[in-house]
């Protein structure tokens, strides 16, 4: 069984009906929920997460966001969780998920590039780090 982080990002959390849809696909996924919370990302912890971003332009942007109010945090488990969740969240690029992907996560939530509704860990190494982040007490072995 193979573990990811998902993140359900600070726009979202604040608009009801967004959260439902989300937590519905969620819900009706073969995804098992293996921990979940819901919490304000620190700015240490948004620095530290995106930290291959730094020199990015958008970087600042993205951690102003993520720090902009609480996300629901979850780590969840099934056969190719990693792949499998970032196919139900679609393209990265709002452009893209609107028209290319209409049905998936980002397509119908997502807003802009930064404030595209959610995050998903996106290999194994990452997904063991970002669990760490957040989970830090949880058992990974
Ligand atoms: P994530 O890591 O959140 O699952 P991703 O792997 O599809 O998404 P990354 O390239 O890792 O995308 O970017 C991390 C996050 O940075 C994105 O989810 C988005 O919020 C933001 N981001 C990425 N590219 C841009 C951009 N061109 N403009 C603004 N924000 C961006
Ligand atoms: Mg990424």
């Amino acid at each position: 069984l193979q573990l990811t982080l998902a993140i359900i990002k600070p726009h979202i959390i604040k608009n009801p009906t967004s959260l439902k849809g989300i937590q519905n696909v969620i819900l009706k996924s073969s995804f098992k929920v293996v921990r979940s919370k819901r919490k304000p990302i620190s700015l240490e912890e948004a620095q530290y997460f995106y930290e291959e971003h730094k020199h990015k332009f958008f970087y600042n942007r993205l951690v102003t966001f993520m720090t902009s109010g609480a996300s629901d945090l979850y780590i969840l488990a099934k056969e190719n969780a990693i792949k499998d969740w970032r196919s139900l969240m679609g393209p990265t690029k709002v452009y893209r998920s609107q028209f290319e992907a209409p049905d998936t996560i980002r397509g119908k939530y997502g807003l802009s590039d930064t404030r595209n509704a959610t995050h998903g860990s996106d290999s194994p190494e990452t997904a063991r780090r970002e669990i760490g982040v957040f989970f830090p007490e949880f058992d990974y072995d």
